[in-house]
């Protein structure tokens, strides 16, 4: 068989390129190495209600084409990402907001808070930041970095915060607002029904293998006799893209997680809220989901999960680039002996060692299929 695309990888990037493609004509085969489609968008229901498997995924994006791409295959509801942070016995509003502010320092109004903050920030007032740290103390001071973004930030990374880029903290919105958006985006959701119905949908006629890898796919076809070896015009590799190179300039450095969940029966409302974060060093996991929540629901029973940051060794899963200058430098190599490639395109946050949102991983599937998703552009 013939294939325009070999797609490696059945996440969101890897999926919706697959669809783009065949929508244009195109043929693809969609492999995944795992026994389920949907990479870690995977949603499944358990106790009726759509747990989020590996880590929560809130889509928010400001793309007006990217919400309207998604929204074809669900429909989103009117969630709002408002995490509280639990540090100590104190419980504080997330993002900092005058909500967060004022339980912090007992005071009511902006001029108050930036009062503090100013005086707070002292000697890193008027600096560029060099590290995560001393952004954080820029922003918003000592307290909030003390209690709300010290523990956790080295937590999650597992690194001192001024060993850790800048850009990290500034995904998060600092306002002098009463106003518990987690995000600045224009749209935000959570689709009815769970994300691994998406996938299903833009994956729908195209041919799609699981459980089977992109280097055991090759092998097993160059066992074939040649006439019935499957052929293909290019590879989109949404793997990690060292491995793909076979470390050969060194391994690049990800974050992993591990996921311990819970089914409780006989509780109803564990926490209150889809997410609560635990900003303390001493908690060893950074937050807990609590799956009902983010599609409204009340019904009996709640299915909680602990989020655990730790450390990527070969073989684990990876979740999260470390997007520092070491690796940096590193992933530079990587992507310069891609760009000489012909045949091979790698995407999203894997083959692109970089920190995407879901809304940007749509974009660049949607623009780059845009670029050669036509098979007469192949
Ligand atoms: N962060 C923090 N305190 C919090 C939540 C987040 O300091 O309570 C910092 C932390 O460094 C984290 C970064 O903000 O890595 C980005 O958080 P976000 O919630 O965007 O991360 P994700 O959901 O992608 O893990």
């Amino acid at each position: 068989m013939y294939y325009d695309y070999l797609i490696a990888g059945a996440g969101l990037f890897g999926a919706v390129f697959a669809h783009e493609v065949q929508s244009r004509g195109g043929r693809v085969l969609v492999l995944e190495k795992r026994d389920h489609i949907a990479g870690n968008i995977y949603t499944e229901k358990v106790m009726g209600i759509n747990v989020h498997r590996f880590g929560a995924h809130i889509f928010h994006t400001s793309d007006e084409e990217v919400w309207n791409y998604v929204n074809r295959f669900a429909r989103f509801n009117h969630y709002v990402n408002s995490p509280v942070a639990i540090y100590r016995d104190e419980l504080y509003n997330l993002p900092f907001n005058m909500n967060t502010f004022s339980r912090m320092w007992n005071i009511r109004t902006p001029a108050q808070a930036k009062a503090i903050i100013a005086a707070q920030t002292g000697e890193y007032a008027g600096i560029v930041p060099q590290n995560l740290e001393e952004q954080a103390l820029c922003l918003a001071g000592r307290d909030v970095y003390e209690k709300l973004i010290k523990g956790y930030t080295e937590k999650q990374w597992g690194r001192d915060c001024r060993e850790l880029p800048a850009f990290i903290i500034k995904r998060l919105p600092l306002r002098f607002t009463y106003d518990n958006n987690y995000f600045n985006d224009r749209f935000q959701g959570i689709p009815e029904g769970g994300y691994t119905q998406i996938v299903e949908k833009l994956l729908a006629g195209c041919e799609v293998r699981t459980g089977i890898s992109l280097q055991e796919f090759i092998a097993r076809n160059g066992e074939k006799p040649q006439a019935e070896q499957d052929r293909w015009g290019k590879l989109v590799y949404t793997g990690m893209i060292d491995e793909y190179y076979d470390y050969c300039y060194g391994a690049l450095e990800y974050r992993s997680l591990r996921f311990e969940t819970e089914e409780l029966p006989g509780e109803d409302n564990y926490q209150g809220n889809a997410v609560v974060n635990y900003t303390e060093r001493e908690v060893p996991y950074t937050r807990i989901i609590e799956h009902k929540h983010f599609e409204f629901q009340t019904g009996p029973g709640t299915v909680i999960t602990r989020e655990y940051p730790a450390s990527w060794n070969k073989g684990d899963e990876p979740y999260y680039p470390v997007n520092d200058e070491k690796n940096g430098k590193l992933y530079e190599r990587y992507a310069k002996r891609a760009a000489q490639e012909k045949n091979v395109i790698f995407g999203g946050r894997l083959g692109q060692y970089k920190y995407y949102d879901m809304d940007k991983v749509i974009r660049s599937a949607l623009d780059l299929a845009e670029k050669t998703g036509i098979p007469g552009n192949l």
